[in-house]
């Protein structure tokens, strides 16, 4: 039901930090291994390079020598100058500017495209070759040297593959040749000698290659083989970690942690919009009494038939997880509320009758993720709208209003429940403010003589005059007061009050009655109730006999021991005890026979519920009448309204009557009108 902005927090920030180093350490293997690729890769190039300039530059000196050599012989005449070239034995061609092969000797075997060794450039770093200009061509038959676009590489394949044989036959004088034209330009680049040189690699040179590549291979291997079984470990530890971290220990199943991991992820895909998703928890409420009576290794067998027996009815897309002690967290998807409601009470009937031999009490908090239908909204959505954390917490709250319920059955969390929720937690808050700041006021409501309609009574009964909440009545705090223990506190300031006022009213020199004050149960657990009472009123120096106490019936329920000498005790001291509520519980009856008290009072139901007006009804009530007084016990209708009423619970002899009819509880000082009159 929440559509929270607010972005958190450890988990997320867990799970960020998870995936990072997952990715980091992934992207750091591929940035090393792409460093020492290139690395070696630059590094041995630039060594073949070197070597083969080298080898090339000397040949380069021949062919210049030749060259020069030429144009001399063109320049004087002397001789023929192809004969100067000719003598040096070897393949060459001379092209004219327009590439026409003006002269050829032996066969032209010279490559396509030539290779500028002006600058033998490896990346970004240029070696100056020291030759103006300074071609290389590769061998067309023999591609030992490849020559592509701007593009110089050995051919190492074929390096290896002669050393090997260089190497087989084992002579350290025996060489590898590779091929390659040189062009040497003449005649102020009116013509190109091209020069068939035969670079030779030694079998020792060839040897140290071979050696130096297979070492870094190696080294290259190694490497990579380490980094993998790195990366292999670092994930396998990654996963293990991780299904630790989601596993639950007692179920073997899903935990909490994994729950709202995997439950985010649903939400953020969005699928779901089209129909809905509820959250929900379920509470296995008899655990920790099963453990007590059984054991917690039994317990915890329970808990996994528990696990099992939810997780086999989860749909595609549907979470189950054990959250903790009795508690399981499930992730439904519905798409319609009363099938989700069947589907609900379905699953908690099922879980009920998961043991033989036992009838379990399971509840279920729903907290359904619904979203105001208009469209543009959904479009808009995103998935870190809901924090699945509150939405959890709402199904936990909503099943743990129903905590102390016998009988399974399931809660929906909705806007009202949020506001009762807030409001009990609003109250808990202000409600020692409230006391210290005289925020709780009496009011008074007279009982009257039906039979004479004079006053002869009357109840003190508190309410909540708050500066920013308002007039609050009883029923919106009283309850919760019982439930946090605060009505204690609550009953001492009403004894106190209503003590106050009558020492007042009489000093006042009013007639005063008796005046009845609620006191609940919770207080009937305290030994010395009677004591405090006594000594409360005694301050306020009022005689005890116009106080009376009355106890809720359902008080009765409690150590009836105590009860029966709390109640003696008050009565030794002079005040009155009344019981209140009658009829509205089962023993009454059975309470009225052990406790010695000296009033009843008649629930309002009698004149108000299905039984107000009827035969039956009225039988009920006129016998309750008698019994009391055969108890020597004074009798006061509640809720009485109607005229009707009044006469025939006149004509019944019931001696008081409070209610509308006669008057609403009303401000002391109203009161007071009332006891002049
Ligand atoms: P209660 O003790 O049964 O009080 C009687 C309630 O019935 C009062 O509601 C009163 O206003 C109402 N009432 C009386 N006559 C009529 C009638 O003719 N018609 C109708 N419709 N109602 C009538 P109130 O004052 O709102 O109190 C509600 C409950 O709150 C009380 O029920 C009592 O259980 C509790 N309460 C009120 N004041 C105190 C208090 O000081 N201490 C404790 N412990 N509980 C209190
Ligand atoms: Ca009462
Ligand atoms: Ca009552």
């Amino acid at each position: 039901m929440t559509y929270s902005g607010k972005r958190r927090r450890y988990r997320k920030k867990y799970f960020r930090l998870r995936k990072n180093r997952i990715w980091i350490s992934v992207l750091m293997y591929f940035i090393v291994i792409a460093f020492a690729v290139v690395f070696l890769a630059v590094f041995v190039s630039a060594f073949m390079i070197f070597a083969i300039k080298g080898k090339i530059a000397s040949e380069h000196d021949t062919d210049q020598l030749l060259a020069k050599q030429y144009v001399r012989e063109i320049k004087t005449e002397t001789r023929n100058p192809y004969n100067v070239i000719d003598e040096a034995g070897r393949d060459y061609f001379i092209r004219d500017k327009n590439g026409t092969v003006i002269y050829l000797k032996g066969r032209n075997t010279c490559g396509e495209k030539g290779y500028d060794f002006s600058t033998i450039s490896m990346g970004v770093v240029g070696i100056e070759s020291g030759f103006d200009e300074y071609k290389v061509y590769p061998d067309s038959e023999n591609d030992s040297i490849r020559i592509a676009d701007n593009d110089f590489a050995v051919n190492y394949k074929r390096v290896l593959k002669d050393t090997q044989t260089l190497l087989d036959s084992a002579s350290p004088k025996e060489y590898i040749e590779l091929p390659v034209w040189l062009a040497v330009p003449v005649l102020d680049g009116e013509q190109t000698i091209f020069f068939k040189a035969c670079m030779r690699i030694t079998a020792e040179e060839a040897v140290f290659a071979y050696i130096m590549l297979v070492a870094l291979a190696a080294l290259m291997l190694l490497m990579f083989l380490v980094m993998l079984i790195d990366a292999v470990s670092n994930a396998v530890t990654q996963n293990r970690i991780t299904k630790l971290f989601f596993t639950d220990i007692v179920t073997k199943g899903h935990n909490r942690m994994w729950y709202l991991y995997r439950g985010e992820q649903i939400i953020r895909r969005r699928h779901w919009l089209k129909s809905g998703l509820a959250v929900v928890n379920i509470s296995f409420v008899d655990y920790r009494r099963f453990c007590v009576c059984h054991s917690i290794a039994e317990g915890e067998q329970i808990l996994q038939q528990i696990y099992a027996c939810i997780n086999s009815r989860m749909g595609r897309k549907e979470l189950c997880a054990h959250t903790s002690d009795g508690s399981y967290a499930l992730m439904l998807r519905y798409s319609d509320e009363a099938l989700l409601r069947r589907r609900i009470d379905e699953l908690l009937q099922g879980l009920q009758s998961i043991d033989t031999g036992h009838r379990f009490t399971f509840h279920a908090g729903v907290d359904i993720i619904s979203l105001p239908d208009e469209s543009a909204v959904k479009l808009f959505f995103k998935g870190s709208d809901i924090d699945l954390e509150i939405e959890y917490n709402n199904a936990c709250t909503a099943q743990a209003s129903i905590e102390s319920s016998d009988d399974s059955g399931a809660v929906y969390f909705d806007e009202k429940f949020a506001q009762d929720q807030k409001w009990i937690d609003t109250v808990q808050e202000r409600q020692q403010s409230a006391l210290e700041n005289n925020e709780f006021v009496v009011y008074y409501q007279p009982k009257y003589d039906p039979r004479t309609n004079t006053l002869r009574g009357a109840e003190a009964l508190i309410r909540w005059q708050s500066p920013d909440l308002g007039f609050v009545t009883p029923y919106r705090f009283i309850p919760q007061f019982e439930k946090n223990g605060f009505i204690t506190e609550i009953d001492h300031y009403m004894i106190s009050k209503v003590a106050k006022d009558q020492r007042r009213w009489l000093d006042m020199g009013y007639k005063c009655v008796p005046i009845s004050v609620n006191v609940s149960r919770a207080h009937f657990i305290e030994s010395d109730l009677a004591e405090q009472i006594r000594d409360m009123v005694d301050a306020a120096g009022t005689p005890h006999e116009l106080i009376e106490i009355e106890l809720t019936e359902s008080a009765f329920f409690d150590d009836k021991k105590a009860m029966v000498t709390t109640i003696n005790k008050l009565k030794e001291y002079g005040f009155s005890v009344s019981m209140d509520d009658f009829g509205s519980g089962y023993s009454s009856l059975n309470s009225l026979k052990d406790m010695p008290l000296d009033v009843l009072k008649l629930d309002a139901e009698f004149f108000r519920g299905e039984m107000a007006g009827t035969d039956r009804g009225e039988i009920v009530v006129s016998e309750a009448i008698k019994l009391a007084k055969s108890l020597n016990m004074r009798t006061v209708a509640e809720g009485v309204e109607v005229r009707e009423q009044v006469e025939f619970l006149a004509s019944q002899g019931c001696d008081m009557i409070q209610g509308y009819y006669f008057a609403k509880p009303m401000p002391a000082a109203d009161y007071e009108q009332r006891m002049k009159k």
